[in-house]
């Protein structure tokens, strides 16, 4: 039998404080002129809840409100926020491993007041990608390394709604043979994949490219990087080239949904995968919330 997904409704009020009341999930609740739904105007964050546990809750409702301030959107009230993914979570049906969606929207048109929710769900089973790894091809992102200062606009390194090119890169990937992607800036810089930080193992000296380059900053890796320096291993947030995945001992995608997930071919060539590191790292991020 199937569980029923959870969601809370944000109510804001004039004062900038939230509450959030229950509502059905699997009922419409969304205006057809709401901006997130027309525009793609909104941001997101996307929770893994382990053992009923929200994992990196502070870092993803950090994320939450700089990508809000980046959209100009009001800021979300975290302490609310935080409350309802809590009291969401603890309202699903247990499940080993569940999802937490916040979203919040520039809401109705003309209406200048924020929509936004709260939805807890199962996620996809993602055993095979991690125990088997995956096949990863590296697409251009047509935009420089600089692209933050440059282009603002452009809003890269805010986690908005307008997944659609995210998506269409997966499906290309897909069309290609391959399972994910990671992209490249036009001056050669390794960036991220379409939801997913790229994380670079040299001997003992992990590696995950800088935000600066208009990438998010993973929640799984700032957690997987506790990880490697909890076994005494060196972390390092700097920049990569292709060349460079093509020399590191192994390579991973990190996100919030499947957690960990091993490279093992990049661009139709085979990449060594560590199934002993793997297997410790997925346990630390199935483990350890923060
Ligand atoms: N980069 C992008 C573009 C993403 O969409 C995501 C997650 O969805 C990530 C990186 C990984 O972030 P996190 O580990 O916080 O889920």
């Amino acid at each position: 039998m199937p569980s029923s997904p959870v969601l809370f409704l944000a109510v804001p009020a004039a004062d900038g404080t939230t509450t959030f009341t229950p509502a059905d999930a699997l009922a419409p609740q969304l205006r057809v002129d709401d901006l997130g739904a027309t525009r793609g105007d909104g941001v997101f964050e996307s929770v893994a809840v382990v053992g009923g546990t929200p994992q990196g809750l502070a870092h993803h409702l950090d994320r939450f409100a700089r990508s809000a301030a980046l959209l100009d959107l009001p800021a979300p009230d975290t302490a609310a926020w935080a409350d309802a993914v809590h009291r969401a979570a603890a309202a699903h049906e247990p499940r080993p491993e569940l999802l937490a969606k916040l979203v919040l929207t520039r809401g109705v048109e003309g209406s200048g007041v924020p929509t936004g929710w709260v939805h807890v769900f199962p996620g996809a089973d993602h055993t095979e990608q991690r125990t088997a790894g995956i096949d990863v091809l590296a697409l251009e992102r047509a935009y420089p390394s600089d692209v933050v200062v440059r282009a603002p606009w452009l809003l890269q390194g805010a986690k908005t709604l307008s997944y659609a090119l995210n998506t269409a890169a997966l499906r290309y990937a897909r069309a290609h043979g391959a399972h994910d992607v990671v992209f490249v800036s036009t001056d050669g810089d390794v960036l991220e994949g379409p939801n997913s930080t790229v994380l670079a193992r040299f001997a003992d000296r992990w590696v995950t490219p800088p935000p600066e380059l208009g990438i998010l900053d993973g929640t799984t890796q700032a957690r997987a990087f506790a990880w490697a320096r909890g076994r005494g291993d060196r972390t390092e947030v700097a920049r990569l080239g292709v060349d460079d995945l093509k020399t590191a001992d192994a390579l991973w995608l990190l996100s919030s949904g499947r957690l960990s997930a091993p490279v093992r071919s990049l661009d139709g060539v085979p990449r060594p995968t560590d199934a002993a590191l793997q297997a410790e790292l997925l346990h630390h991020l199935l483990t350890v919330a923060d």
